[in-house]
């Protein structure tokens, strides 16, 4: 006699959504499956956007039925959604009870990039980011890193845009290294042909310089790297960035450089955000363009962003130019990057969610702040 599979509770169910093709097979290996099932799971989560295994119509019904009593693929919820006047849009998606985090599309000509967050909230405190202000809950799960794909996909094509997403970048709230195994296996079904696609080096990973995390990733992975660097120098670093005090400048660069040795044609993204009369000078793009000699790199300059309460303003226009044209001359590939959906707090920095702060950093800042009133 047949029976029915007992339904797990829904906590004890597996959110297939973010298992990648290793995952998956693991998965079903367990189930008694052949490995040729993930191929077919990823297709239809992710290519096909399908999240009923009923609707699975390639797998036998007897599976269907096992995968429905043990296993789902639980998308991430829409709080809103917020359209730039350019074009870039964004959504708060709840992770669960009162966290939400940030997720922004960005369109370009010929491409469109979704950045992605990794956290809710974050437990580093870069003074000029304000995702940074808002503390630390959580780290997210892979199912909640590629339900943010999977969702902004859904949406966009809603909206009439057959490949709307080529490139993801990891720059919303959180620091990817501190989630490491969610994110890599994350990174892993967005350049999975079965599942995205996506070119390896269209998926960026952007750090502000977890040294250990980063020579565990050259082992593992061959994603594009992005490296927040800031300042040229520690002092001014340690300041900006105060994970620097930790792991240092030189210790930073020795391990961006194997990361991207034994890769061809590789390069690392430095970014740069410009603080006025802060890390603007000639003399920072001066040391900036010492410390790079040697390693292939591109620089990307990134206009601050403000946010309420902060004291840092953005360098000037010809400030910007001038640090470019430095960096230029000394033979680096300068870029400015474009600051889009500022309408929508949607930039740079300026996504911040709703994080039930675990850290009381929040609360510490407006102690502070009213000591000194
Ligand atoms: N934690 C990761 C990824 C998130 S931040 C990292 O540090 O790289 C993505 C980029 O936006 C980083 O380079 C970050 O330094 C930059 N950024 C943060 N706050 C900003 C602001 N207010 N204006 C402009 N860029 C900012």
């Amino acid at each position: 006699m047949r029976s029915t599979p007992v339904k797990e509770p829904r906590e004890a169910r597996t959110n297939l959504l973010g298992l990648d093709r290793e995952g998956l097979k693991g998965f079903f290996a367990e189930m008694g499956e052949k490995p040729f099932r993930a191929s077919q799971l990823l297709k239809w989560i992710h290519q096909r956007g399908v999240t009923d295994f009923a609707q699975m119509t390639d797998l036998s019904k007897a599976l269907r039925t096992k995968l429905e009593a043990t296993a789902e693929v639980r998308i991430p919820e829409p709080v809103f959604d917020q359209r730039s006047a350019d074009g870039t849009r964004k959504w708060l998606l709840r992770m669960d009870g009162s966290n939400a985090i940030e997720t922004v599309y960005i369109p370009e000509t010929g491409r469109g990039t979704l950045c992605v967050s990794s956290q809710v909230g974050c437990a580093l405190e870069c003074t000029f980011c304000s995702t940074a202000q808002q503390g630390f809950n959580r780290n997210l799960t892979s199912a909640e890193i590629l339900g943010q794909l999977w969702f902004a996909v859904r949406e966009l094509q809603a909206s009439g845009l057959e490949r709307p997403i080529t490139n993801v970048v990891f720059m919303g709230m959180g620091e990817p290294l501190s989630n490491f195994a969610p994110v890599l296996m994350a990174s892993r079904a967005m350049v999975d042909d079965d599942a995205y696609g996506l070119s390896k080096r269209r998926v960026t990973l952007s750090t502000s310089g977890l040294v250990p995390q980063l020579y565990r990733m050259a082992e593992i992975s061959d994603i594009a790297l992005a490296v927040s660097l800031h300042a040229p120098n520690d002092a001014l670093r340690d300041e900006l960035v105060p994970i620097n005090r930790k792991h240092p400048i030189k210790d930073l660069l020795a391990a961006c450089k194997h990361y991207i040795q034994d890769k061809p044609h590789r390069s690392i993204t430095w970014e740069y955000v410009m603080l006025d009369g802060v890390n603007d000078h000639d003399e920072h793009a001066r040391q900036l363009a010492v410390l790079l000699k040697g390693i292939p790199s591109k620089v990307n300059l990134i206009p601050f962003n403000p946010f309420p309460g902060t004291d840092y303003r953005c360098s000037s226009p010809e400030r910007i130019r001038s640090f470019a044209t430095i960096l230029l001359k000394a033979g680096l590939t300068t870029t400015t990057r474009k600051t889009r959906g500022q309408d929508i707090d949607g930039a740079c920095g300026q996504l911040v969610g709703r994080v039930e702060d675990r850290t009381r950093r929040r609360l510490r800042r407006e102690q502070a702040a009213e000591a000194t009133q």
